[in-house]
This record gives structure tokens, sequence and C-alpha cells, in this order.
């Protein structure tokens, strides 16, 4: 029976790690559920998984989930510290990183510091802090684990190869739902049609990143920190049929591949079971449903975020962090309508163009690098 905690529960990873662990009861305990601001959603998810402790970031909802609660064993608190204290608990074993964006940063780096394996969706922390992080993780043993398809690939790809060198990460990519168009097609996307992905039901932060690319650029920087691979070895190729979730090439030039349906429960589960592989119920791929897999090079003139990302993380340091800072607040602005899709990049181009550099940044130094980042692209 492994113990688990889930950061970011109410969301799309969260919810489908609780599909995993509604499957599969006699291998998975719930010990702690972390959510933002859906009390009601969480109230259920508490009820239904009865963990220890169940936490709340917005203090507004507290009240309300408190009361909820109160007629159960289960502890009620809110607030971010409140979740870093939870994640250490003793009888956590694995931490399901799955808050999207900055957010996540600090409790996931807590639960590294704990000692705890982590399995990690919120690409955001390793895009941010990735040398403080896998340092930590490696003075606390605290095993990684990938929850990204693609990253999730990569891993399964690399077991039993510890020997051998990769030469290259080959990503795949969808491409998002304006693959193959031209800057000028898609300079009046409405937000509908850029949440409308052709394969896969994400948080609408990620749809977001996937239509612009950044998503593949926030994994190239992910990937470069998880497998410690010089960014010049990770090429991006676009796979319209989300199949081949990535690939591996080997100095001898031989390709390993994982290849599998377009769902996210299965690397939750591979990153929750891991090293065992258990049973799943999920539609088997069929190679007969899909005669045709098809590659293509990434158009990084209409979708720029994709090369400002390989710029960031050439450059180093605070780049990266401030790339995500504006990121996050260019796509929370195309959200409320102040700014059109093809911004987004222009947005984070410019944050990069003006941000004072820090080579080797300290934690604070990422967290103010973050607020100023902020602050300047709300400007
Ligand atoms: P969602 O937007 O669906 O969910 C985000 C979750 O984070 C919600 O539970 C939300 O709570 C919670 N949250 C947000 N801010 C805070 C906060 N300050 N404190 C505590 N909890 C918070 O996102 P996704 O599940 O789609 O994505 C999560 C992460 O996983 C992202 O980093 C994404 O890039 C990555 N990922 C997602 C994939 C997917 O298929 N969805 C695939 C691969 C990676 P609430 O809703 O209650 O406010």
């Amino acid at each position: 029976m492994k113990h688990i905690a889930i950061l970011g529960s109410t969301g799309s990873i969260g919810t489908q790690t609780l599909n995993v662990v509604r499957r599969h009861p006699d291998l998975f305990q719930v010990e702690v559920l972390v959510a933002g601001s859906n009390a009601e959603l969480l109230r259920q998810q508490a009820l239904e998984f009865n963990p220890n402790i169940v936490v709340i970031s917005d203090r507004q909802k507290y009240s309300e989930l408190n009361e909820a609660l109160s007629h159960s064993d289960i502890k009620v608190f809110c607030g971010t510290e409140a979740a870093c204290d939870a994640v250490e608990m003793p009888q956590v074993d694995i931490v399901v990183a799955a808050i999207v964006g900055f957010a996540g940063l600090q409790p996931t780096l807590r639960a590294i510091k704990a000692g705890k394996t982590i399995a990690l969706a919120n690409k955001e922390t390793m895009v941010v802090a990735g040398a403080i992080v896998t340092a930590e993780a490696k003075a606390h043993h605290a095993a990684i684990l990938p929850v990204d398809s693609e990253h999730s690939a990569i891993f399964q790809v690399l077991q039993g190869e510890q020997h051998n060198r990769i030469d290259k990460i080959l990503l795949t990519a969808s491409g998002g739902p304006f693959f193959g168009r031209s800057r000028q097609q898609i300079e009046h996307v409405s937000l509908d049609e850029v949440l409308h992905h052709p394969n896969w039901k994400m948080g609408r932060k990620v749809t977001i990143d996937s239509a612009s690319l950044m998503n593949k650029g926030l994994e190239v920087i992910e990937a470069r920190w998880l497998f410690d691979v010089e960014v010049d070895r990770i090429d991006v190729l676009v796979h319209p049929q989300s199949i081949v979730h990535s690939m591996v090439q080997f100095e001898d030039g031989s390709i390993k591949a994982q290849i599998g349906t377009a769902t996210m429960e299965t690397p939750i589960q591979y990153a929750l079971s891991y090293p065992y592989r258990i049973e799943s119920h999920l539609p088997r791929f069929s190679f007969w449903d899909h005669p045709e897999l098809t590659f293509f090079k990434p158009d990084t003139e209409t979708f720029h975020a994709l090369a400002l990302a390989y710029d960031a993380i050439r450059r180093g340091g605070n780049m990266p962090c401030v790339m995500n800072a504006a990121n996050e607040v260019a796509v929370q602005q195309f959200i409320d309508g102040k700014i059109p899709f093809l911004a987004i990049s222009d947005v984070v181009e410019e944050a990069m163009a003006k941000a004072s550099f820090i080579a080797n940044p300290t934690l604070d130094d990422l967290f103010q690098t973050d607020l100023e980042t902020r602050n300047k692209t709300q400007k």
C-alpha cells in the first residue's frame, strides 16, 4: 500500500490520479488532498477518499470547507504553508505534484526536501528551478518520477539503459489545434478555438500553452533537467496523432519509442506503481485504427514560443523563470480577453529582453524574479 498526497487534486491531473486510486484501492491510500479554490469538489473528494488532511489555498473558502467536513475525522487547513507541512508528514510516500504554474514550486520543493517520491506533473517547477530541484532531490534521495506523458515515455524507454548514453531525445508534440496554419490564419482565434485541443482534455493553462507550443518549450526544459541532457540533444517532432509519446536515440543509432493511446491515466498510474506495471482497463491502442503515424518539423516562426524556450534554457540562470512568469501572466491576459493569442509569445519575448539576468540564482532570487516579471508584464 502506497500513501499518497495530491497537490492540485481538483484539477485535470488530480482528478485522473483519483481515478487510478479508485481502481486500485488495495494499492493506494490517499493521505492528503490539496486544492486551490474549488471547495465543493474538494469536499466530495474528501468524503469519498477519506484522507487524513485536506488543504485549500483560498482562505475565503476555508470556513465553508471546514464546516462541510466538521462531522468527519478529516483535518482541514488552508494556505501554502499548511500544504507544505502536510506533504512532509511521515506517512506520505508519494506526492503527486499537479498544481498548475509557479504556485506548485514551494510545496513540491518541501516534499523533495522531506525525501518524498515525487510524481511530477507540474512542469513549471522544473522550468523555473531545475538546477535547484534536481540538486535537492539528489541530496535528499527523493526520486522524481515524470507524469507528463512525453517524459514518462522517455523514462520508460530508459529503463534498463542506465549504462548507455543518450544521443538524442525526440520529444513529440501534437502541434495543437492550429498545426499547419500560418500566423495570419491564427491572428484572430478565440479562446474557445484555442481551448479545443484535438487529442487531449487538460486544464486551461496547459491547453493554451499547447496551442502556442510554449508547452513543448516548457517540456524541452523539463526534459533537460529530468534526464540531465544538454538542450542541443533534445529535438521536437510534431506528431499530430499523439500515439508515439516520445523517443530516445542511443549512440548506436537505435531509437526506442513508447507508444499508446492518448490518456494521462497511463503515465499517472506508472508513476504511482513504479517500478511495477499494474493492470489497466483503459482502451488498448490498435495499429489498425491508426495505420498512419506522421512526423513534421515544428514551425517556430508561427509558434515562436518554442524558440523562446530554447533561447531561455541556453541563456540559463533566471531566464527560464522570467519566461515562465511572463507566460503565466500573458496566458491569463489572453483568457481575460485583454490580448490576442499571438501576443502571448510577443509579451514573453519582450519580458525576456528587458529582464535583469542572474547567472546563478538562489531560490530567493527566483521568487524575486518571478514577482518582478509578473509586475512588469502586468503593466
Ligand atoms: P488544472 O488547471 O486542471 O488544475 C490545477 C490544479 O491546481 C487545481 O486542482 C487547482 O485547484 C490547483 N491550484 C491552482 N493554484 C493553486 C494554489 N495556489 N494552491 C493549491 N492548489 C492550486 O491543471 P492541470 O491538471 O491540467 O495541470 C496541472 C499541472 O500538470 C500543470 O503544470 C500542467 O502543465 C501539468 N500537466 C497537465 C497535463 C494534463 O493532461 N492536464 C498533462 C501534462 C502535464 P482549484 O481548481 O481548486 O482552484
